[in-house]
């Protein structure tokens, strides 16, 4: 069973309990719903898919996807009658990762047989606004997790859905550090925010979103700080990894328990980066 939570007067958040309490977010408006993100497996967002038709009697208008990962877009076929909104980076990288990422998939869990991944129609770069029933959803590009990642704020009901720029750990490796920090701080300047439904994870209540956001930024200055030293004394892998997720402020069972798995891919894509970038530098060098 999916968790539901009521969080606001037309606000309802449906939590994974399969993989990675992944959030999918539902607007009810009396013209219909908007639902942000879909569940990784079909059984789950189906729930969804009954609870907008037999409880709110309702239908789904429009499906935004906050970013092209799988745990977030498998369930957007479910809905055939939505329009699907994305990011305009979404599209290439629902073709050239999600979806070679699904075929495999589908032959370890036969549960994805019938997964088809559905291309954004509604395309938005920077800036963009859905109205709805009085509801008003602002969406706004916020990359670092992902280059296509979304943020959407509703504003009549002060809550922002963060998507996994904001998620019990921070995790860069398919986006980039320093979008990231711009991202995060981009997020605190949003307000009002009653609260705050991350990507995974329990939803943060206004008292917390402060603090939770300067943790992370901290997290990420952490592993900088740490992965330069280690540049910087050609250091190894040991070195690298003798970095503890909770010597960065962030609790081990963070995730249930994912969270030194994703501490670590943070570690080595970053120190990987700065390699390459100081390599190209030296021979750029040597060349002038
Ligand atoms: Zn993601």
């Amino acid at each position: 069973m999916v968790l539901r939570e009521r969080i606001s007067e037309h606000t309802y958040v449906f939590r994974s309990n399969m993989y990675a309490k992944v959030n999918a977010g539902l607007i009810n408006t009396p013209e219909g719903c908007i639902l942000i993100d879909t569940l990784p497996y079909p059984e789950e967002t189906q729930e969804i898919v009954h609870f907008v038709r037999r409880r709110l009697r309702s239908q789904v208008k429009y499906v935004i996807l906050t970013h092209s990962h799988a745990d977030h877009v498998y369930g957007a076929y479910l809905f055939p009658d939505a329009e699907v909104i994305g990011h305009l980076y979404a599209r290439k990288l629902l073709l050239t990762q999600t979806k070679p990422a699904l075929i495999k998939a589908r032959t370890i869990n036969p549960s994805l047989a019938d997964v088809r991944l559905i291309m954004p129609a509604i395309l938005m770069e920077k800036e963009a606004a859905v109205r709805l029933g009085g509801a008003t959803l602002i969406m706004r590009h916020a990359p670092g997790h992902a280059p296509d990642v979304i943020s959407v704020y509703y504003k009549e009901e002060k809550v922002l859905f963060a998507s996994d720029a904001m998620m019990p750990i921070p995790y860069f490796v398919h986006g980039d550090i320093h979008d990231l920090r711009n991202t995060l701080q981009e997020l605190a300047r949003v307000s009002p925010v009653e609260d705050l439904v991350q990507g995974h994870g329990d939803v943060l209540l206004r008292g917390e979103v402060k603090t939770v956001i300067e943790d992370h930024l901290h997290y990420l200055d952490c592993v900088e700080n740490h992965v330069d030293r280690v540049l910087a004394q050609g250091g190894g892998k040991d070195a690298l990894l003798s970095l503890d997720v909770e010597d960065c402020g962030i609790p081990r069972i963070a995730l249930e328990g994912l969270a030194t798995q994703l501490h670590q891919e943070n570690l080595v894509t970053l120190f990987l980066r700065k390699r390459k970038a100081l390599r190209s530098d030296r021979k750029q060098r040597q060349v002038a």
